[in-house]
């Protein structure tokens, strides 16, 4: 498929979330029409890339849905200038979504815990010239990433016991955590605010189902 033709699609994607009432906010709106999700796929999947589905990336992992990223890019709501944490880099998708919102005076950093992934979504993120907007570390994010804390916004996009204590800590007064808590089979998204007086304020919305947050502060691997 030719480079307008993905362009097209990615635009009746876009548009199709509009109609639907899930995308609504201008700046996610702008961000996904941006990011080229083919080029953040493996080869054999790129005619998929703007079916509204995840897509295996390899190693048991998925990107996710576009209308989940646009769900959770929205209930995180990050501004221009922001110093945003991504847990769970996978393709390296969500990062350069967050990357187009943060813009050149913010900054992305992202952790994943597959080595190989880490290089996946480094070269996917390259090969776009995102990598000086974004970091790409290879890490277990359920203990966040204390070098670069205190982040205006943290976004977990693997599912989560419970939203791990590190992240709480590395979020600013003011900042906001998507993440999806639940079990291994089923979660529901929660928006957390850190108040002015440092308590932090949950708030479910809707149902999902993540692959596993793998990690101190996540499920254990022997629980697989
Ligand atoms: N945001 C990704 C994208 O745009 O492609 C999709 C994320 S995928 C649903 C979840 C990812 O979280 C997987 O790549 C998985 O390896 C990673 N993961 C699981 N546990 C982790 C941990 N403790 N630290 C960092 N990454 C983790």
């Amino acid at each position: 498929m030719k480079v307008r033709d993905f362009r097209e699609r990615r635009r009746e994607l876009v548009e199709e979330l509009v109609r639907g009432g899930i995308l609504k906010n201008e700046k996610v709106i702008k961000a996904m029409l941006a990011v080229p999700r083919e080029e953040f796929v493996p080869a054999n999947y790129r005619d998929y890339a703007y079916n509204d589905s995840p897509l295996p990336i390899g190693y048991g992992q998925t990107i996710s849905a576009p209308h989940m990223v646009a769900i959770m890019t929205q209930a995180l709501d990050p501004e221009l200038g922001n110093k945003v944490l991504e847990v769970g880099t996978g393709s390296g998708y969500q990062a350069a979504v967050l990357a187009e919102i943060v813009g050149e005076s913010g900054h992305v950093w992202t952790i994943e815990r597959i080595k190989e992934l880490v290089e996946f979504a480094k070269n996917n993120l390259g090969r776009l010239s995102y990598l000086r907007r974004v970091t790409v570390i290879h890490g277990d994010g359920s203990l966040g990433y204390s070098v670069a804390a205190p982040y205006d916004r943290i976004m977990v996009t693997a599912a989560a016991p419970e939203i791990p204590d590190p992240l709480l800590k590395q979020l600013k007064i003011g900042g906001r955590l998507v993440a999806p808590v639940g079990n291994r089979y089923f979660q529901r998204l929660v928006i957390v605010t850190k108040e002015s007086n440092g308590k932090v304020k949950q708030e479910y919305s809707i149902p999902c189902v993540f692959v596993p947050l793998v990690g101190k502060y996540g499920f254990k691997f022997s629980e697989f």
